[in-house]
């Protein structure tokens, strides 16, 4: 089976999420996706059937670093060969990481039928679109987004959602989401709200050339609801701010 790639290249981790910022990573960014984001960074890797026909095999060849990023593009889009090459890869002993756009929801049956239960994490980095992506109406509701973060923690991964903000109004609609999702996973599973403890991302984009942004929003969630700042932590994509890929 092959997947379609955009690129594949090593760097270091720029996000927060499952990688600490900064380790190094062998990203595999897919070619594909079916959303449209207003600020989308990975234009290229929009397109379908555009980019390369790649054997998993040689994609394992490329994964010579012991984390691994699986990026898009959406990955969801190729969700049969991803969930074949992330099993290859926990079987190598890889950490892997797959960052999805919030369309699709998870755990995917693929991944349910051929990944064992017993094994490492899949370390999940799902982004939830503010209004501003113009693509927030193909987001799941907060009772379905907690209902996946249940399903991911009962087949051992670790989910990490991802608020991308852009503008005020981004953020007056991503902190009541952040609210409803934390009230939800609580209905479902009270142990498990604990757990999203620094798993809420917040990223202001552009942060990296206007870091005043990111004190703007720690100030504003401040004087709106104190206690999200002991669940959130602020992404400043540092791979922007190094100048790299
Ligand atoms: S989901 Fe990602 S790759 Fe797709 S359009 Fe949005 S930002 Fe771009």
């Amino acid at each position: 089976m092959s997947l379609n790639v955009n690129q594949i290249f090593q760097s270091i981790s720029g996000e927060v999420g499952g990688f600490p910022q900064g380790t190094w990573t062998t990203f595999i960014r897919l070619q594909g996706c079916n959303l449209r984001c207003s600020w989308c960074d990975a234009q290229e890797a929009q397109k379908q059937g555009e980019g390369y026909s790649v054997p998993i095999t040689k994609v394992l060849d490329y994964c010579e670093t012991h984390h691994v990023l699986i990026t898009g593009g959406e990955p969801l889009l190729q969700a049969s060969g991803v969930s074949q090459l992330v099993e290859r890869l926990i079987l190598a002993g890889k950490e892997v990481q797959i960052e999805t756009n919030g369309s699709y929801s998870l755990p995917n049956s693929h991944f349910v039928a051929s990944i064992p239960m017993s094994r490492k994490p899949i370390h999940w980095v799902i982004d939830h679109k503010c209004l501003s992506s113009d693509m927030s109406e193909q987001m799941p509701s907060p009772w379905e987004l907690a209902r996946e973060i249940a399903f991911l923690h009962k087949y051992g991964d670790e989910a990490y959602i991802k608020w991308v903000v852009n503008t005020e109004t981004d953020l007056h609609f991503a902190l009541p989401s952040i609210r409803k999702l934390m009230c939800e996973v609580r209905i479902e599973n009270e142990e498990l709200l604990p757990k999203l403890r620094g798993k809420l991302l917040i990223s202001p984009v552009d942060a990296h050339e206007q870091p005043e942004k990111v004190m703007r929003v720690v100030e504003h969630i401040r004087q709106q609801d104190p206690e999200l700042l002991d669940y959130v932590v602020f992404s400043v994509q540092l791979h922007k701010i190094l100048k790299l890929l």
